[in-house]
């Protein structure tokens, strides 16, 4: 059988490339890694950027970049545009397009989806493989819910996804703080803390770290805890919806698709949070991911650099003896934890 693709539609204007669809990179790189698809991306442009366009474009992570040119393209013409998507559909045969979610992608796609006869679905927000069909999700009735959409077996859809949910990183960007491997122990954590610190110590690095607070916390003592433990690492707090709802954390500090999406965290630790795609769809920009969890099978050490199997008390003692020593050592500082109500 033949190996499946994914493509991702990559828009440009002149020899410029719409940082939207780079970003798609993230979801091809996810359908690489755990499904072992092949990876590419197409261009379509006129021919007079179509040498520029290859040096921008020619490095990026993908199996395989197609940089397709027209000389009729002078003008934003859908035609063209369709027509050229239609003819690479036909060629290649991709299980998945991805574009990015702005007028020129979506009315591309559309024409496209609807020339080829294709299912599409608008705004996506995760993306996986089930018995050799793809599945999507994204938000109904004005966010409150999500479906789940499919096709049939081994068939093409079409999506759009939703803004800035993905970023795509170059792994040689990618300096995570610390390296342990996945499923280390509870014992593990007193010295991936210390490194933490000791990285916060360097003042040549500014690390911002969020702790995130999910309902495995258990109770409102554990999450003052907390919150004391990041006055002393100088972390800001956040939670899951279910800590918000137990009224343990103000609605402002809620992490996910209807909280708000962390931008620029070097570190993020998940304490006893389940890892349902709302709430970590909101984290995924995180440079660096620690989640302790008693569930060694759960969906947020998918998305972790480091899991620990563990009770949370556990890692609650231990940070707290961490930090002990650590506070003496803190002379002064105007940061902290703050919360809007
Ligand atoms: C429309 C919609 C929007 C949503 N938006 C958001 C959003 O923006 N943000 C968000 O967070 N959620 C959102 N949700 C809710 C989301 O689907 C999940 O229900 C929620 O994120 C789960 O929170 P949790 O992981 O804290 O709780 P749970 O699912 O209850 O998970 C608790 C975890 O703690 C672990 N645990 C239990 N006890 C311990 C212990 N002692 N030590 C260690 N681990 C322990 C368990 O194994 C479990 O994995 C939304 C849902 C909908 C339908």
């Amino acid at each position: 059988m033949n190996q499946y693709m994914v493509c991702i539609y990559i828009e440009s204007i002149d020899v410029k490339v719409n940082k939207d669809s780079l970003d798609l990179i993230a979801i091809s790189n996810k359908f690489k890694r755990e499904y072992g698809f092949k990876t590419c991306g197409l261009v379509i442009c006129n021919t007079k950027y179509q040498e520029s366009l290859c040096e921008l474009v020619g490095d990026l992570e993908l199996d395989e970049i197609h940089v397709e040119h027209n000389e009729n393209i002078f003008f934003y013409d859908e035609e063209i545009y369709t027509d050229m998507l239609y003819g690479f559909y036909e060629e290649h045969k991709p299980l998945l397009v991805l574009g990015g979610n702005t007028v020129h992608s979506k009315t591309v796609l559309a024409r496209f989806s609807y020339r080829a006869m294709i299912g599409m679905c608008a705004d996506c927000v995760d993306f996986w493989i089930k018995d050799n069909k793809v599945y999507t999700m994204r938000p109904i009735y004005n966010g409150t819910m999500f479906a789940d959409i499919c096709t049939k077996e081994n068939q093409c859809m079409v999506c759009t996804v939703r803004k800035n949910l993905f970023e795509y990183k170059r792994e040689t960007d990618i300096e995570p703080l610390i390296k342990v491997g996945k499923q280390s122990g509870i014992h593990q954590l007193e010295q991936i803390i210390t490194d933490i610190v000791d990285v916060r110590n360097d003042e040549k690095k500014h690390n911002k770290i969020m702790i995130g607070i999910g309902n495995g916390i258990g109770n409102i003592d554990n999450v003052n805890k907390v919150l004391h433990i990041a006055q002393t690492l100088f972390a800001d707090v956040g939670g899951t919806r279910m800590v918000i709802e137990n009224s343990w954390l103000p609605k402002s500090s809620q992490i996910g698709l209807s909280g708000k999406i962390l931008k620029d965290y070097d570190l993020y630790i998940a304490l006893g949070i389940s890892g349902a795609y709302q709430h970590v769809c909101g984290v995924l920009k995180c440079k660096t991911i620690i989640a302790i969890n008693l569930d060694e099978n759960c969906e947020m050490f998918r998305y972790s650099d480091v899991g620990i199997v563990g009770e949370v008390e556990d890692a609650l003692n231990v940070l707290e003896r961490v930090f002990r020593s650590e506070k003496e050592s803190i002379k002064e500082s105007s940061y902290g934890c703050k919360f809007d109500d």
